[in-house]
């Protein structure tokens, strides 16, 4: 049973009750009908032997008077009269009823007879002399019991029809409340066998459990889309940038082997074919670093942390490497920040932001400064990073957050070194507020400066 199909299943399962209940119903509607022609065929019984008895007048002497036209057959029972010692006077007994029955006035039985069953009633009637006359009445209960026997009938042939029929609703049920899993199945097999993720499944008109099952199964289609277009845009921008160096060692190399060269040109090669080389390691390092973060997503290790604290050391782990660059980071943090995450991942994103805002200065202005805040807001802890350096144009704004993406325009007034950029960082930032329930926004404007605002959830 488990193995059959859904639509099967469905239809013995309803049978199955619709039967049982067909069933009883019948068995009930005979067991009262039967109950009601029995006590309607006592009653008739009971009625014509007293209808009888009232026919019958007493003479002056006390003695009763069958009338000569007594009836003893009326309403489907059959009167039989006996004097007060059991000698029968008029009427005829079946001739397959057992003979000599006892008289027992005021008693109903059941007697079978050879040709069938017969319900039996005596009454005794005495007279004013001591006189007394018998009257049995005597019921065929085949005829009585024909309307429950028909009842019966009309049953046993019903039911088997009803079941039939029951069977046959239940299929027709079954296949149209089945059908939108049937198109399902089928729309599911060709987006897998055909690999066209950019299909979807075809929704149910009704909106019913069927249409949130195909509405959450298109959701996931489409974050499998997603997914692998990332993939696919992900390894085209690796090849990407590791080809531009890999191409300038080649021409480089190609270049120097065209004839012999003196060492002092030799060395300028190597020099440059070592610059190309530690940028591509460089960007490695960065891959290995975001491949293994992002692998690690399932087993981030929150615990409570002071999130105060790790600001000011970073803080003052930068205000270094900023002052190495001419760049003066100041930072205002409120105190006992408490949050829960990863330490090493939440000084990741710190690091990152205070990178950029030293990496993306602007060397034309006087004081090049970044300012760095930690405050709470709404139950929130609010980490600002805001520099003065080139700012970011609009149309670039939507994308900083995306892997490998680097705002050229920008770069093109910065101070950053190309091997220090591969537009890594930013996507990392996001990754880790919003793998710690948290976000990252930016606003920024061309020649004014940038602010990084990140929230992440207080403990
Ligand atoms: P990378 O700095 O390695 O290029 P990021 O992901 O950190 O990569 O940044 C993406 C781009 O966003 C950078 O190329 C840069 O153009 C821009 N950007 C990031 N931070 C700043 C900032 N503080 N000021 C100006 N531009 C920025």
């Amino acid at each position: 049973m488990k193995n059959r199909p859904i639509k099967t299943r469905l239809t013995i399962y309803y049978t199955a009750v619709l039967a049982v209940i067909v069933l009883a119903s019948c068995a009930l509607i005979y067991f009262n009908s039967s109950q009601f022609s029995q006590a309607r065929a006592r009653e008739n019984l009971l009625q014509v032997v007293q209808a009888g008895f009232s026919e019958i007048p007493s003479d002056p002497a006390g003695d009763p008077q069958i009338p000569t036209g007594f009836s003893v057959y009326r309403s489907g029972v059959s009167l039989i009269l006996y004097d007060a010692s059991g000698v029968r006077l008029k009427g005829a007994p079946p001739a397959d009823l057992p003979k000599n029955l006892p008289l027992e006035s005021g008693t109903f039985k059941q007697i079978a007879g050879t040709d069938g069953e017969y319900l039996l009633y005596d009454l005794r009637n005495p007279y004013e002399n001591g006189q007394a006359l018998y009257i049995r009445g005597i019921y065929t209960i085949d005829r009585n019991y024909s309307q429950t026997t028909r009842t019966a009938r009309i049953l046993m042939t019903g039911l088997p029809i009803l079941a039939l029929l029951a069977i046959l609703g239940g299929i027709l049920i079954a296949r149209r409340a089945l059908d939108p899993v049937t198109g399902i199945t089928r729309a599911a097999e060709q987006i897998t066998g055909g690999g066209d993720l950019s299909r979807r499944l075809p929704l149910p008109e009704n909106k019913d459990e069927l249409y949130d099952l195909s509405e959450t199964l298109n959701e996931m289609i489409g974050r499998l889309e997603g997914a692998f277009l990332a993939e696919k845009n992900f390894s085209a921008d690796v090849s990407h940038e590791l080809r531009t160096p890999v191409s300038v060692i080649l021409a480089e190399c190609e270049h120097e082997l065209e004839q012999d060269r003196t060492p002092s040109e030799y060395r300028e090669a190597l020099s440059t074919i070592q610059s190309q080389c530690r940028r591509i390691m460089s960007m490695i390092e960065q891959l290995l670093k975001l491949s293994r973060q992002l692998d690690a997503a399932s087993m981030i290790e929150e615990e409570e942390l002071d999130l105060s604290l790790l600001c000011e050391s970073i803080c003052c782990e930068m205000e270094g490497v900023a002052a190495g660059k001419g760049v003066r980071l100041t930072w205002d943090i409120a105190p006992d920040v408490l949050v829960r995450g990863d330490e090493t991942l939440l000084m990741r994103l710190l690091i990152n932001l205070i990178n950029n805002a030293v990496k993306y200065r602007d060397p034309n202005k006087n004081e090049p400064s970044v300012s760095f805040a930690l405050s709470c807001e709404d139950g929130k802890a609010r980490i600002e990073v805001a520099d003065n350096g080139i700012g970011i144009a609009e149309s670039d704004l939507d994308h900083i957050f995306e892997r490998f993406y680097k705002a050229d325009k920008s770069r093109d007034h910065s101070v950053a070194a190309p091997d220090e950029s591969f537009g890594l960082g930013l996507s990392m930032v996001r990754w880790i507020a919003e793998a710690h329930g948290g976000s990252v926004s930016v606003e920024s404007q061309v020649g004014e400066g940038s602010r990084f605002t990140v929230l992440l959830p207080r403990v």
